[in-house]
């Protein structure tokens, strides 16, 4: 298939921007993939905070990280995203390439634990603040579970309400794939 499927289209656009020695956020550890995959592009003189409410996918990010030697760049907080500028510290505001937000709940884990509208949108909105102009926010939203449909609603409302001074937004979506399957949004911010 010549398009990218999601997460590989995903994976690209954090490319673009995640450069050695930056500094980047995974905003829904999991089971930490893409904390992994984003320390590995700042390498060790670049940061990586990545955030999660649940104790069980901080601790398999950590063992993760520990494994593929990347602990040393990583800084994870059992908090939730909504408090992302509260965290990462004020030397590196205005600097921040990208942030990565996965959307639903832990695979293979408790499904009431999900991403919520409100908290999604504040940690939105903290995001814009600290990050470099040029800088990406990528989401993958996963909405074919319980309280997944009002989470996308409320994010796509709020998206397409985004002042376009501000920022470039995309959707990056197959239409005709069946049971709700994931797509991509990316927040450019100008
Ligand atoms: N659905 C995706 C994975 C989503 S993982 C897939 O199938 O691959 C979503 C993660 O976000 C979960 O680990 C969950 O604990 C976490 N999470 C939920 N609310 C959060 C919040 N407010 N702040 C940070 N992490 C949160």
């Amino acid at each position: 298939m010549i398009l990218n499927r999601v997460l590989p289209f995903a994976k690209e656009l954090l490319e673009k921007v995640v450069e050695s020695g930056g500094v980047a956020i995974d905003a829904t550890v999991g089971n930490g993939y893409d904390t992994q995959f984003l320390a590995e592009l700042v390498g060790i003189n670049g940061i990586v905070y990545g955030f999660d409410i649940q104790e069980e996918a901080i601790e398999a990010t950590r063992k993760r990280l520990r494994e593929n030697g990347l602990e040393d760049n990583v800084r994870l907080f059992q908090e939730s995203h909504a408090h992302v500028k509260e965290y990462v510290d004020s030397s590196y505001h205005g600097l921040v390439q990208a942030a990565v937000f996965n959307l639903g709940y832990l695979p293979g884990s408790d499904k009431s634990v999900i991403t919520k509208p409100d908290s999604t949108l504040t940690a939105i909105e903290g995001l814009l603040e600290i990050l470099m102009p040029g800088g990406l926010i990528v989401l993958v939203v996963y909405y074919g579970h319980e309280g997944g449909q009002i989470e996308k609603d409320t994010l796509m409302e709020y998206l397409q309400g985004m002042d376009q001074s501000k920022a470039h937004v995309l959707q990056y979506q197959f239409l005709n794939q069946k049971n709700n399957p994931p797509f991509v949004i990316a927040i450019e911010k100008k």
